[in-house]
């Protein structure tokens, strides 16, 4: 694919923006006016999933880029021999986090896998790295994590993920062939690499007997499909991704996305089904010459709005909405691959 000239032109700076719920294409706006976290008003929510496992999310209607729930959501595994996490959320977040995992076990945190590099899942490694995590993740995410923040990102991103703390970078990194199993209070977990999806970087946390997959941001039910695509991330990735996906739930598997509830293998074919109409839609007004503004126009996802919560919502600043940002990412994409 060639590569996409109107991303690389805003560079990390949209990146770490978009990772934050923000649209790459609108102009990056200053940082004052995008709304800051409130991160003193973001309760933890815990939710027990099945008899080991917990989902850790933070509160609705605080986190402007994520109102349906602040920050990634938390997979926390107990067992006497020790904690085993899935993403970490925004980094001021990390003494609640610690609170609401007390309140479920006392036994050590021993390991903690990022599913992708964004700040709202990787905020907080250097905080539970310093309590004897562990950190696993993609070589990718690692890669990313290790770049500073130029200036601009850093006055988006805020107290939300460290740039500079060595205790945020993963010590165990793996590549993109072979699921790496770790044996822990008699269960098995594989991190499973995803192929290039949401980013370049993506990985699926299966827990085998528990029956819960936490599968990171390449499926979303809050607002429309999203792929990184300064990070790689692209919309056929995303299907591939779910093909996978599909292949190793079983029918009552728990999968619980990064953000939005908590679905089931049937879940996913819908959203399989509506990527590839709107996908077959934009390459048919491609084919006929269509701009990327008349592409958008023609609201080629309203036959699916009512069934996507926050689809149409405004992002903030003024940045469009989410079914926008899917149909002009998807003609970048199938644009670029011409
Ligand atoms: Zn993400």
């Amino acid at each position: 694919m060639k590569k996409i000239k109107n991303l690389t032109r805003f560079g990390l700076a949209a990146l770490l923006t978009l990772s934050l719920g923000y649209s790459v294409h609108a102009q990056l706006p200053a940082a004052s006016k995008i709304p800051a976290i409130p991160f003193g008003k973001i309760e933890i929510i815990t939710t027990q999933i099945t008899p080991h496992f917990y989902a850790l999310t933070g509160s609705k209607g605080v986190d402007p880029g994520h109102p349906e729930g602040a920050g990634g959501r938390i997979g926390v595994f107990v067992g006497p021999e020790g904690i085993f996490m899935v993403d970490a959320s925004y980094a001021p977040l990390s003494d609640k986090v610690m609170a609401a995992i007390r309140k479920i076990s006392d036994a050590p945190i021993r390991f903690l896998v990022d599913t992708h590099e964004h700040p709202d899942h990787t905020g907080g490694n250097p905080n539970f790295a310093k309590l004897g995590a562990l950190l696993f993740s993609r070589e990718e995410v690692r890669e990313d994590l290790i770049k500073p923040f130029p200036p601009a990102v850093a006055a988006v991103i805020g107290s939300a993920a460290s740039d500079k703390d060595p205790a945020r970078l993963p010590t165990v990194t793996y590549g993109s062939k072979g699921t790496v199993k770790i044996y822990l209070n008699g269960e098995v977990i594989d991190l499973i690499p995803v192929v290039t999806s949401h980013t370049n970087g993506d990985s699926m946390i299966k827990f085998e007997h528990e029956d819960v997959i936490m599968i990171g941001d390449f499926y979303r039910n809050y607002g429309y499909p999203f792929t990184d695509p300064t990070h790689g991330g692209t919309f056929k990735g995303i299907v591939s991704a779910v093909d996978t996906l599909l292949k190793i739930a079983g029918p009552n598997t728990k999968l619980l996305p990064g953000h939005g509830t908590v679905i089931q293998k049937k879940d996913l074919v819908l959203y399989r089904s509506m990527i590839l109409d709107i996908q077959a839609k934009v390459q048919t007004m491609i084919g006929e010459g269509k701009t990327r503004p008349e592409v958008l126009a023609a609201k080629l996802t309203a036959s699916y709005d009512v069934e996507v919560p926050g689809g149409i919502t405004p992002l903030p600043a003024g940045l469009g909405t989410s079914a926008d940002r899917f149909v002009g990412y998807m003609y970048d994409e199938l644009k670029a691959a011409k």
